[in-house]
Formats: structure tokens, C-alpha cells, sequence
């Protein structure tokens, strides 16, 4: 089998080091740059869609989230297309519960103050710790759970909204998405773990920051438009809420003069909270796996369309 390796990938991991793990695994690899033909390819693994990757019969998108691909012309097309759930929970787990602890101990503001050789100590009481505060994990898939786990870990009381009631391990709580107000409404945390789909736009706009606690913190790890973002400025602006962690954004890259940017309570990263040293073996050993299966004859995982 032999995979083309779509430089669009270099936005999350050099796509040498996933063309070297597929080799190294029985795939021969070649690296193809933007708009190239893909035609002879058994598969293309890539971050990003555009129309040649139809030549393929294979597309391999290495991201969990496939909101910003054309599932419905995949699935009128022979092009099958897998995605990559199952592998963030650690990153993005650990992603989150880095938010929590520096919105808790204030470390955001303790770098920001050493920027400006500053020994400024805030009032005792701007700290928290987060043992016995509630954090509410919308969406409980692989993240949600990732983050639940780091939760409780951490002494956190958790509760959390999936589509349906069943138990989930480590969760106290589950509510439906009808009662997301109710399920964020004593939380010290809201944390976004939902994929981008027409439920789950701006799921989160003023009606919900005003059942938010004035001391809560929302996280968003999930997409941008999940959340309508000038909702949450108002919602920041008139101390609906205290302050939120930002991974996704509604425009991406985040414009140089978002309002976010300067807010003091705003913890902003650029799309970057499942990054990780291994994460090329990670998807590579999801190729790997689905390849091995299509010789076999087997139906293939994490199939999208
Ligand atoms: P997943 O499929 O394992 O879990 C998503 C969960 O959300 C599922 O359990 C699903 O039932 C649930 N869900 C869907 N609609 C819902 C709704 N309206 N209310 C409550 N729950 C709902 O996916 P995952 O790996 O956990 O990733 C989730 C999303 O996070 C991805 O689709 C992607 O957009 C985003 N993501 C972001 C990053 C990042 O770098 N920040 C990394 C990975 C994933």
C-alpha cells in the first residue's frame, strides 16, 4: 500500500516523521504538496480537505473534528474518509486541567506580572484551589472523559451533558442538552468537548453565560463556533462570568485585535491543546491499523463517510 503524505499536516507535526512511522510499519510513503495529483495513491493522509484528495480512494484526516470537511460529497463519492477520534484524551486533558490550575493558583497573571520584573502579589482570596469545585464536561467523548479523569484526579466534583442519560465513569451527574443550565449552573468550570455539528453551534451564547456562576471559568477545547463569541466579550465585559480558556477560536488564526487578547482573565492558545511529541506515531498507528484491516478485508475504523 502505498500513502500520500499531504503537507497540509505540517501545521500540527513535520510530516516526515508520520511518512517515516508508516514505512517504518510496511507503507510506502511519499510526501505531496498542496494541489499535487493524488491519483496513485492508496490513501492520503492529511489535516486539511481540497478537491484533488477525491482522486484518492482513501482520505485520512488526522484530526478528531471533520467539521471543516465535505462529509455528505465524500460519502456521494468511492473516497472513503476516516478521522482520528480516540488518541486527544491525554493532551487534551492535561491541556485543561493546566487552564484550571492556573486560573486557581493565578500562575496566568504571576508570568504576566514576570514579564514586567514585577513582584506583585494579588489578594489571597483572587486564589482557589480546585478540590471540591464542580466542573461541568460538556460532551463526554474522548476529551470529555480525558478531562473528567484529570478532574477527579485533582479532587474535583464533575458533572457533564451528553446526548444521552447514560452513566458515565467519574462523572457525577449526566444531564441531557436540554438541561444545559441547569448542568452549568453551579459549576466553577464549563469545559467544551463537543464536536462542531448544527446542534452544537453557539450552544454557549448569552442565555448561558447569565446561568453561569459570576466566579465560573469557561474552557473551550472543542471548536470556536461553538461558542458565540461575542456573547462571551459581553459576558466577559459585564463580569457575567470571571474568565476563559480559549483553545479554539471563531476565526482562526484570532485576529491581532480581538478584544481577547488584552483581558487579563483570558487564557488564549492558538488551536494547540492536543499537540504532542507522539502524536505522528498516534495517527500513524491509526493508518497503520485501518490499512491492515482493508488487507484482511475487514471493515474499517473511525470511518466517517
Ligand atoms: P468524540 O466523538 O469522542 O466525543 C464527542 C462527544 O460529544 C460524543 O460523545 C458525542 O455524543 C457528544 N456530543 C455531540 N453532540 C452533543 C451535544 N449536543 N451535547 C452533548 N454532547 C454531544 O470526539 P472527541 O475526540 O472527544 O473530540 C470532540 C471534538 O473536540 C472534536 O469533534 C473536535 O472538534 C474537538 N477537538 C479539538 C481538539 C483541539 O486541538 N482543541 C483536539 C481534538 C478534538
Amino acid at each position: 500500500m502505498h500513502a500520500a503524505v499531504h503537507d497540509s499536516i505540517a501545521f500540527s507535526f513535520d510530516p516526515q516523521q508520520v511518512a517515516d512511522y508508516l514505512e517504518a510499519n510496511g507503507l510506502e510513503s511519499t510526501i505531496v504538496e498542496s494541489g499535487s495529483s493524488v491519483a496513485e495513491y492508496d490513501v492520503v493522509v492529511t489535516f486539511g480537505h481540497e478537491e484533488t484528495l477525491f482522486e484518492a480512494p482513501w482520505v485520512h484526516c488526522i484530526r478528531a473534528g471533520i467539521d471543516e470537511f465535505p462529509t455528505d460529497r465524500y460519502a456521494e463519492t468511492d473516497t472513503k474518509l476516516t478521522h482520528s477520534p480516540g488518541i486527544h484524551a491525554t493532551t487534551i486533558g492535561e491541556t485543561v486541567a493546566g487552564m484550571m490550575l492556573s486560573f486557581a493558583r493565578r500562575l496566568h497573571r504571576y508570568r504576566d506580572n514576570q514579564h514586567e520584573n514585577a513582584w506583585r502579589v494579588e489578594s489571597y482570596d483572587a486564589a482557589f484551589t480546585l478540590a471540591d469545585e464542580t466542573v461541568c464536561v460538556v460532551g463526554l467523548g474522548t476529551l470529555g472523559e480525558g478531562v473528567a479523569l484529570r478532574a477527579n484526579a485533582l479532587g474535583m466534583d464533575v458533572v457533564g451533558v451528553r446526548r444521552r442519560p447514560k452513566p458515565v465513569s467519574g462523572v457525577d451527574s449526566v444531564f441531557l442538552p436540554d438541561d444545559l443550565s441547569d448542568a452549568i449552573a453551579d459549576a466553577r468550570f464549563v469545559v467544551l468537548c463537543v464536536p462542531l455539528t448544527e446542534d452544537t453551534e453557539a450552544m454557549i451564547g448569552a442565555n448561558e453565560f447569565q446561568a453561569m456562576r459570576d466566579d465560573a471559568y469557561l474552557i473551550n477545547v472543542a471548536r470556536g463556533p461553538v461558542v458565540d463569541e461575542n456573547a462571551l466579550l459581553d459576558a466577559l465585559e459585564s463580569g457575567d462570568i470571571a474568565g476563559a480558556g480559549l483553545d479554539a477560536h471563531t476565526e482562526e488564526p484570532l485576529p491581532a485585535d480581538s478584544p481577547l487578547w488584552d483581558k487579563e482573565e483570558v487564557i488564549l492558545t492558538p488551536h494547540v491543546g492536543a499537540l504532542t511529541d507522539s502524536y505522528h506515531e498516534d495517527v500513524g498507528a491509526l493508518v497503520v491499523a485501518n490499512a491492515e484491516r482493508i488487507q484482511r478485508g475487514e471493515s474499517m475504523f473511525d470511518r466517517v463517510a
